[in-house]
């Protein structure tokens, strides 16, 4: 799988000219390609000082390792794992801490559209491992029991669930922290220049050969087609779609976005892009209009200064946020990217 298709699977793409991945990278310019956070994580990257480049992206792999090892449900000793395990209050680290302190703020400013508390559910629909399924409507209601933003209260470090049985996932937001992080890492080691993207969380860091990064936001409908493109500077771009994970049944299709107030993935929009200052705030902005839809999602985003959004709802149709427009590249409508 080629680095364009990879970045194109993640809902963005990098617009670059025509064979540049494989042909004329920048000089000084270096991409490299991890597999982290249960997905295909890219770094490019420009240093004033050629010999310090490697140091400076291994760096920010290993800061994104290290958050992984934090907030993966599936290790052990995460502090997402103790969590789950824990009869009631536990202290995280002050990374998880700060993630779980995020989400709560857009879990009370969305009204539960964002919810932190849903591991049950998410268990329950297997829809991160091989055998997604449609659960009994009585089995939803079991895993939606205590869910809520009063679920999980953080005081310091120290985290309370409302009660023993609650699960907690904090995929919503901790894709996107991560990515905040490691480009933290690249600024400390003195990159100017950089675009991070952990399969649709991305970062733009200055400029690629004196102009904004341009990023093309896939279709959610059309495969290799691009539906706007817009250029960034030392911003977020964050999209989540109901095309990157799913299952078909009955002629219906089951994705990873789910409603809390049903259980059920919402079915109010096919994909979300939100722009904004920290990947992690674009992370679980995307996820809450997602489920909120056009009218609450972009009152919603309205508390955010500066942060901007593009929603396609299930009908196809385009909203956008008032200042979407000065974003948007103006001959990036329909350029096709395979
Ligand atoms: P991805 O980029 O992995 O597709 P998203 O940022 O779009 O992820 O968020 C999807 C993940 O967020 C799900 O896999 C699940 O862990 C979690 N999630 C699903 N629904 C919600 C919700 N309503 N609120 C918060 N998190 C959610
Ligand atoms: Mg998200």
């Amino acid at each position: 799988m080629s680095g364009r298709w990879t970045l194109l699977v993640a809902g963005l793409l990098l617009l670059l000219g025509v064979g540049w991945w494989v042909l004329s990278p920048e000089p000084g310019e270096v991409r490299q390609v991890r597999l982290l956070l249960g997905t295909t994580v890219e770094i490019v990257a420009v240093h004033p000082d050629g010999a310090q480049l490697n140091q400076a992206v291994a760096a920010a792999f290993d800061e994104i390792a290290r958050i992984e090892r934090l907030m993966d449900p599936a290790r052990p000793n995460s502090d997402v794992a103790r969590l789950s395990v824990a009869a009631k209050a536990l202290v995280v680290s002050p990374e998880t801490a700060e993630v779980i302190a995020l989400g709560q703020a857009l879990a009370e400013r969305s009204s539960g559209a964002f919810d932190m508390s849903l591991g049950r559910l998410k268990a329950l629909w297997g829809l991160d491992g091989e055998q997604p399924h449609l659960p009994a409507v009585a089995e939803i209601t079991v895993a939606l029991r205590g869910s809520g933003p009063g679920s999980l209260v953080m005081d310091g470090r120290t985290a309370r669930k409302a009660a023993p049985a609650l699960q907690h996932d904090l995929g919503g937001v901790a894709k996107g922290y991560a990515v905040d992080r490691a480009i933290a890492l690249l600024r400390q080691h003195g990159v100017t220049s950089a675009a991070v993207n952990a399969g649709g969380d991305m970062y733009l860091l200055g400029q690629r050969q004196g102009r904004p990064w341009r990023i093309g936001i896939q279709h959610p409908r059309q495969p290799g087609t691009v539906l706007c493109a817009v250029d960034v500077s030392n911003r977020a771009v964050v999209t989540s779609g109901d095309y990157e994970r799913f299952f078909e049944q009955n002629g219906q299709r089951y994705h990873h976005l789910f409603d809390p107030a049903t259980g059920y993935p919402s079915g109010r929009c096919q994909s979300v892009t939100v722009i904004a200052d920290t990947v992690a705030v674009a992370d679980a902005l995307a996820t809450a209009l997602f489920v909120l839809g056009p009218e609450k999602g972009l009152a919603l985003l309205s508390a955010y200064p500066g942060a901007e959004a593009l929603l396609v709802t299930a009908d196809g149709a385009l909203h956008r946020s008032v200042g979407w427009q000065e974003v948007v590249t103006k001959n990036g409508g329909s350029r096709k990217s395979s």
